[in-house]
């Protein structure tokens, strides 16, 4: 058998080196040389090889795909990718929110479910969690939130006392928290999870014609648990469970798939509906807006370098293309421009020409210079200019994802509605859709994480927090602590 011809080693500019293995030395037992330049230029690159995590979102994983439109929904949205029989690449990073970059894929928390849509218009996000819902309404709260979840000041150690302080202060967390200590709090793997765009957002038709939508990718491989002593076993045994199920399931040819369903609201609806539509911590219930299939989500091809493909890859919930709109959402309206001022601060203002992050459809914008520009800018560098560069065609792409608002600046909740209340959503979910094993597990993660660390004032409150849910539970949880 003929050997494998593999090529000569290079320095980062090309040149051919001599050794692999020795550094430049005065004779063999002598000091190493400050010229050598290949030896320098390991080493510094090697100190320079993390960048910073994410915050929050730090551990995850992701692959390559295409989402293929199977059913008609012209009538809602002009967006080229949801045209009928449209096939688009994509990019999909799943992730933990509150582990740092090492941690385990087990732990207890909402999973991240980021889609990039390469369109024929430029790159759609969808930057959705495993849950329909999220713990917080106000941006405001998202930074104290996040740092509740994670590390403590003094002894750099999570702790259970911090999380259920904020939670039981933030009676708005009771949905996503009930959820979260639910069955699906730790999924077995992300091929086995559902992923929802949590938000509203705005779709608009060919008449200019606008509704309100909601995302939902079922998963086609069925959902699936990890019990609380399963999940802590995993942690122990491998903390890269969940990343390495995905890319295992995708060299061996099982292409996890997920089929896209919307809930669609009429525009005007919203004005009267009896849950605030925009509110971040309800849902939509099926009955009133039923699923409408849209088409179907594949995964098909593992990144083959980890750090430019998933580690660099930069999710926005503003990247929207014409016929896709934002809502009046406070935490969709807040993350439209954190997660875009993240991706600067992170990997520098020119991040959209990562190859990972470039949109597959031309690009004509004034952007200009800045660190690891690569791209090449051409004049005229300004607009408008009478030099042929490019316009905006506001008859084609009008300003259209819009909605009213009037009013004096406040600081304010928003206005409630009929419905609205913090505990009836996760009282329907524990009473109508849990079924007893599920409210029983329910019952004991509770028990177990209150169990560890948390403080007697925090204790009781937690104890009512739950009463308010549901009596019974808050009842038998209170009994589990012993309080
Ligand atoms: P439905 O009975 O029509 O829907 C209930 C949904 O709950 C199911 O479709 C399933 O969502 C999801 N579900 C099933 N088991 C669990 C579980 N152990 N933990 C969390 N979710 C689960 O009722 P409604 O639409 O009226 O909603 C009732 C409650 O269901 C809501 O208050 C909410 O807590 C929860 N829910 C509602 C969703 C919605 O968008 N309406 C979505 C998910 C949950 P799926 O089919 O997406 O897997």
């Amino acid at each position: 058998m003929a050997e494998k011809k593999v090529p000569p080693t290079t320095t980062d500019a090309g040149i051919p080196v001599s050794s692999d293995e020795h550094s430049l030395t005065i004779g063999p037992n002598g000091p190493i040389q400050l010229h050598d330049n290949y030896l320098i230029e390991q080493m510094a690159n090697f100190n320079r090889e993390r960048i910073a995590e994410r915050q929050p979102h730090a551990k995850g994983g992701g692959a390559f795909g295409f989402f293929q439109v199977t059913h008609d929904v012209s009538k809602y949205t002009k967006a080229a990718v949801f045209q009928p029989g449209v096939k688009t690449d994509t990019l999909i990073r799943f992730s933990t929110v509150a582990g740092e970059r090492g941690s385990p894929d087990t732990w207890r928390d909402p999973r991240g479910f980021a889609l990039k849509f390469y369109t024929t218009e430029g790159n759609y996000d969808m930057v959705g969690n495993n849950t329909p819902v999220f713990f917080i309404r106000d941006p405001m709260k998202f930074q104290h939130f996040i740092r509740s979840q994670k590390r403590r000041a003094d002894n750099n150690l999570r702790d259970n006392d911090m999380q259920w302080d904020f939670w039981t202060l933030s009676p708005e967390s009771a949905h996503q928290v009930t959820w979260l200590m639910g069955d699906r709090g730790i999924p077995k793997n992300w091929r086995h999870m559902n992923g929802y765009s949590s938000h509203t957002y705005m779709w608009v038709n060919a008449k200019a014609e606008k509704f309100w939508v909601k995302y939902h990718f079922k998963t086609d491989q069925g959902i699936d648990f990890l019990t609380q002593q399963e999940a802590d076993d995993l942690a122990g045994k491998d903390v890269d469970y969940h990343v390495r199920d995905l890319f295992d399931a995708i060299k061996r040819g099982d292409h996890p798939s997920w089929t896209l369903h919307m809930q669609i609201m009429p525009f005007a609806e919203a004005e009267t509906y009896r849950y605030n539509p925009f509110d971040l911590t309800k849902v939509w219930p099926h009955g009133d807006y039923p699923l409408i299939p849209v088409g179907k989500l594949t995964l098909n091809r593992n990144p083959t370098d980890y750090h430019t493909e998933i580690e660099q890859a930069a999710f926005e919930p503003n990247n929207l293309v014409p016929g896709i709109g934002a809502s009046p959402d406070k935490m969709l309206l807040g993350r439209m421009f954190a997660y875009a001022d993240a991706h600067r601060a992170r990997l520098g203002v020119n991040y959209k020409q990562i190859p990972v992050n470039s949109p597959k459809s031309p690009v004509h914008s004034y952007s200009k210079d800045g660190a690891m520009r690569v791209q090449n800018v051409s004049d005229p560098v300004y607009a408008p200019n009478s030099k042929g560069g490019p316009a905006a065609d506001s008859e084609r792409y009008p300003e259209v994802a819009t909605w009213s608002a009037d009013g004096d600046m406040v600081r304010s909740a928003y206005t409630l509605r009929k419905d609205d209340d913090d505990f009836g959503q996760p009282h329907t979910l524990i009473n109508q859709v849990m079924d007893q094993a599920s409210r029983d597990r329910l019952v004991s993660n509770v028990v177990g994480h209150l169990k560890n660390g948390v403080s007697k004032p925090v204790l009781e409150r937690a104890f009512q927090y739950w009463r308010n849910i549901d009596k019974t539970i808050g009842d038998r949880i209170a009994k589990g602590v012993g309080g």
